[in-house]
């Protein structure tokens, strides 16, 4: 028996743009991409068994409404990797996954649980995939898990050692295409809150809807990674602007309240709704401000979490 822990990290988006509609019905996005240290605790077992026929799969997770079977992302992820890199192996995958990041919040907490199932499996099969493959396997699961997955081979201790030397191991990234082409960028170095009012936002729900949206500002990009590395604060706050707000603030004014208490709390300009939502993070100028609004912010939302990057 072999097992391997990893720390499945959340992620914020620090700018969200929509470019176009593609031909499959995807949307093209540009966006940035910054890993942060809530995380998910994911735990991956291995027992080789010669008498079971092929691969047997199972999970557990804290967290009881979530499924455990082949709807689970981290369940999809060990199915993947068994199609693929499997066949002349028998077995049983047992899986553990203690949640902290809200669920269906725009934090990619199940792509993240995704990716490192991939990074496990990767490990306890030895099969030394650069991390192109594994992100070439990701992109199959969902759109986030591939900068998750780069995320986590720069973040996790005992992944450090194994992509020291790979490009794609890195902390935050510009996500074009469909978000699976990612190009990585030097990170943003900050202490944040988030706070994740107790509703479900449907990501399906939100593309389709602003297709019919008008939208009256867009972050730049270019600005805001020339920002990042000369570690232009003020720079990055101006270009923190997700197009995906003006669906969801319109629809759900619970978001429009906590993002207004933070803005009122908050030192910094940097408050910002995450993917599609509902989360709201604020960027704090140290880690005692973060506590504080974090306490504040649980009189309104009980999913609320002090936190920072990572780097
Ligand atoms: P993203 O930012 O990538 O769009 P999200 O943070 O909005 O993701 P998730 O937490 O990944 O959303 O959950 C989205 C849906 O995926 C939920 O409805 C949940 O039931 C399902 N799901 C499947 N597997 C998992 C998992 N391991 N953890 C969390 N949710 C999962």
């Amino acid at each position: 028996m072999k097992e391997i822990k990893l720390k499945a990290f959340a992620k914020i988006n620090l700018s969200l743009d929509v470019c176009g509609l593609l031909d499959n019905g995807f949307h093209e996005v540009s966006m940035v991409m910054q890993q942060i240290l809530l995380c998910d605790d994911v735990k991956v077992r291995w027992t080789e068994d010669s008498s079971v026929q092929g691969i047997n799969i199972s999970l557990s997770t804290n967290r009881y409404y979530l499924p455990t079977d082949e709807r689970n992302l981290a369940y999809k992820a060990a199915l993947l990797m068994a199609e693929k890199y499997a066949a002349d192996i028998n077995g049983s995958i047992s899986i553990d996954i203690v949640k902290r990041i809200p669920v269906a919040a725009g934090l990619a907490g199940g792509s993240s649980n995704g990716a490192a199932v991939i990074h496990a499996l990767n490990m306890l099969w030895d099969l030394k995939l650069p991390l192109q493959k594994l992100c070439d396997t990701g992109a199959k699961l969902g759109s986030d898990v591939p900068f998750c997955i780069m995320g986590q081979a720069a973040a996790n201790d005992n992944l450090k050692p194994v992509y020291s030397k790979d490009p794609l191991a890195c902390h935050c990234a510009l996500a074009t295409g469909t978000g699976t082409e990612l190009t990585p960028l030097q990170g943003l170095k900050s202490h944040l809150v988030l706070s994740k009012p107790a509703i479900s936002v449907s990501t399906a729900e939100v593309y389709k809807g602003i297709d019919s949206e008008h939208i009256p500002e867009r972050p730049d990009n270019k600005e805001l990674i020339h920002a990042l590395r000369t570690n232009n604060r003020k720079l990055v706050e101006k270009n923190m602007i997700n197009v995906l707000e003006n669906f969801t603030l319109k629809r759900y004014p619970v978001i429009v309240y906590t993002k207004n208490k933070i803005q009122q709390l908050c030192s910094c300009e940097g408050v910002l709704m995450s993917g599609s939502g509902p989360t709201v993070y604020g960027l704090c100028k140290n880690i005692r401000e973060a506590k504080e609004l974090c306490r504040r912010m649980l009189e309104d939302n009980k999913e609320s979490f002090w936190t920072r990057t990572t780097w």
